[in-house]
């Protein structure tokens, strides 16, 4: 089973893609984590990434695909991942297309999590991350919005998309996911 899991920041992304990968048993692969543990590891590349990062841009194709395509080579993910937060440009989707053909892997189900706008800039002032202010906040969106949204389409297209109601609490949320889910491996 691979699963692509989008949601604007905020969307509360994070937190299902979680509980989506303890009940399916399969890797997580959130390039935002990783991309983090890189930074506070300090390593060259983690420094570059939290240059973009806290200027609430994007962290340049070549440098993310690399990070997961080193991390597909890991065993855990022979049963099967949740990609979340990647891809997040249409570059990123066709260079996971290509990785995924190379290892002669479908993928399965691509969860869009939609919430409104207005709701997502209160969630994330909330949380306060370090990339977590207005300016910055403003800035993903605008990324979100110009490089990550015509994914809806390209996976639209594809016939793979799965749009999920992001309101309400994360436990009927998650429902929604689990029945989407179940629906897409019967
Ligand atoms: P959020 O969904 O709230 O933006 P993430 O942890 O997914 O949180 O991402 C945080 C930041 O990490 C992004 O704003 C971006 O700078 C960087 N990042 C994460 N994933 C990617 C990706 N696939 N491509 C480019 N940059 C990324």
């Amino acid at each position: 089973m691979r699963i692509v899991f989008l949601g604007p920041p905020g969307s509360g992304k994070g937190t299902q893609a979680q509980r989506l990968q303890e009940e399916l048993e399969i890797a997580h692969l959130s390039t935002g984590e990783m991309l983090r543990d890189a930074d506070h590891a300090g390593t060259p590349l983690g420094r570059e990434a939290a240059r973009h990062m806290q200027a609430g841009q994007l962290v340049p194709d070549e440098v993310v695909v690399g990070v997961v395509a080193d991390r597909l080579s890991e065993k855990d993910c022979e049963r099967g991942c949740l990609f979340d937060g990647f891809p997040r440009t249409v570059p990123q989707a066709e260079a996971l297309d290509k990785m995924l053909a190379e290892r002669k892997i479908p993928l399965n189900l691509v969860l869009a999590l939609d919430v409104p706008t207005e709701r997502l800039v209160d969630r994330l002032l909330a949380r306060g991350r370090m990339d977590d202010n207005r300016e910055t906040i403003h800035e993903r969106f605008r990324q979100y919005d110009r490089l990550t949204e015509p994914l809806l389409d390209y996976y639209r297209r594809r016939g793979i998309l799965c749009m999920i109601d992001g309101e309400g609490t994360p436990d009927e949320v998650f429902s929604r996911i689990r029945r989407a889910v179940d629906t897409a491996i019967r």
